[in-house]
C-alpha cells in the first residue's frame, strides 16, 4: 500500500478536506482486507521480537482522534499479536491534581517506553494543544500569568517538536496517528452506542457536548498536525470511517517503521559461540 497518501510531509499546511475519511484504497470490504491485516499482525510480532532482543530502540505509537473514531478498537485489534511483555499502553485522561502540579510533559516522560518496547499512547501531550486550546483550559492551569501570552500555542508546538526530536535522537521512534472520522459517521457510532446495550457504557453525555466543537477540533488538528509533522516524528492521517481500513493502514505503517530500523537478533561473539558448545556438551553428558 502506498503510505505516502496518509503521511504528512514536514512544513505542509494540512487541510483535512484533502484527506477523505471514507477512503479504502482498492479494498471494497472488511473481508477483502482481513488477510492482509492478519499477515501484518504476524509480521509485527516477528519484528517486535527482534526489537525486544536488540533492546536499543523503542517505538512510541501515539493515537489521537475525536470521540468514537476507533482508537480503542484499533489499539485492541492491531496490537493483538504483540507480546504483552514488550508492550506498554497508557491512556491519558484529564490531568490529576498531581499532574497539574507539573509541566505538561511530566506525565508523558514518565510513561515513555523502555528500550526494546513498544509504547502505545491513547491520547498524549497533544491534548495539551487540542482540548486545552479548544476549551481554553489553560487559564485554569497553574501556569504563571506572565507566561500565558497569545503565542502560547506556537510555543507549545515548538516545545513538542523539540521534545520529539530529542526522543528520536535517543532512539525512541515516535509515530503519530490521527484517526480522521467524519461527523456523520460519528453520529452513527454514537447512536449505536445508545442502542446497543453492550456499548452503552461507552457513551457519555460529554461526548455530545464535545461533538458541538467538531469544527473547532478539526481546525485545531489541522494546525497542530501542520506544525508538528516532522522528519523525525511524522503524523499519519488515517481514514477512520471504516474501522477495518483504519486498522489495516495502521498495521501497514507500524510494519514499515519497524522494518526501517533493520532489526536483527543480537550476534554472539566467537567466544560466546564456543561457550555455547561447551554448555551443550555439559547438558548432554549430564549423569
Ligand atoms: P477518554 O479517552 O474517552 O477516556 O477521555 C479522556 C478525556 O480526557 C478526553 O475528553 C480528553 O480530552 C481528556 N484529556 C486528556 N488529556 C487532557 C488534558 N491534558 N487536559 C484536559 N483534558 C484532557
Ligand atoms: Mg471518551
Amino acid at each position: 500500500m502506498d503510505l505516502s497518501k496518509f503521511l504528512v510531509q514536514p512544513n505542509t499546511k494540512v487541510k483535512l478536506s484533502d484527506f477523505p475519511s471514507d477512503y479504502t484504497c482498492k479494498y471494497k470490504s472488511k473481508d477483502e482486507a482481513q488477510g492482509k491485516l492478519i499477515d501484518n499482525i504476524a509480521e509485527m510480532a516477528d519484528l517486535q521480537d527482534k526489537l525486544y532482543a536488540d533492546d536499543r530502540w523503542a517505538l512510541l505509537l501515539i493515537f489521537q482522534a475525536l470521540d468514537a473514531a476507533g482508537k480503542d478498537g484499533a489499539i485492541k485489534h492491531v496490537m493483538s499479536g504483540l507480546n504483552p511483555q514488550g508492550t506498554m499502553v497508557y491512556s491519558f485522561k484529564q490531568p490529576s491534581a498531581e499532574e497539574i502540579d507539573h509541566d505538561y510533559l511530566w506525565r508523558i516522560n514518565k510513561s515513555l517506553p523502555e528500550r526494546g518496547r513498544i509504547g502505545i499512547f491513547n491520547r498524549s501531550h497533544y491534548e495539551d494543544v487540542l482540548v486545552v486550546r479548544v476549551h481554553n483550559l489553560i487559564k485554569s492551569l497553574k501556569m504563571p500569568k506572565s507566561l500565558l501570552n497569545d503565542n502560547i500555542w506556537d510555543v507549545r508546538h515548538r516545545e513538542i517538536r523539540d521534545f520529539e526530536k530529542y526522543l528520536s535522537e535517543n532512539g525512541i521512534v515516535t509515530v503519530k496517528f490521527f484517526l480522521n472520522l467524519s461527523k456523520d459517521e460519528q453520529k452513527r457510532r454514537f447512536l449505536k452506542r445508545i442502542e446497543d446495550p453492550s456499548k452503552n457504557w461507552k457513551f457519555s453525555a460529554s461526548d455530545l457536548k464535545e461533538r458541538q466543537f467538531f469544527k473547532q477540533y478539526q481546525k485545531c488538528y489541522e494546525e497542530v498536525i501542520s506544525e508538528t509533522s516532522t522528519k523525525y516524528s511524522a503524523w499519519y492521517i488515517i481514514p477512520a470511517d471504516k474501522k477495518w481500513f483504519a486498522r489495516l493502514v495502521i498495521s501497514e505503517v507500524i510494519v514499515s517503521v519497524l522494518k526501517s530500523l533493520n532489526l536483527s537478533y543480537p550476534k554472539l561473539s566467537q567466544e560466546q559461540i564456543d561457550n555455547l558448545k561447551v554448555y551443550k556438551e555439559q547438558l548432554l553428558n549430564e549423569k
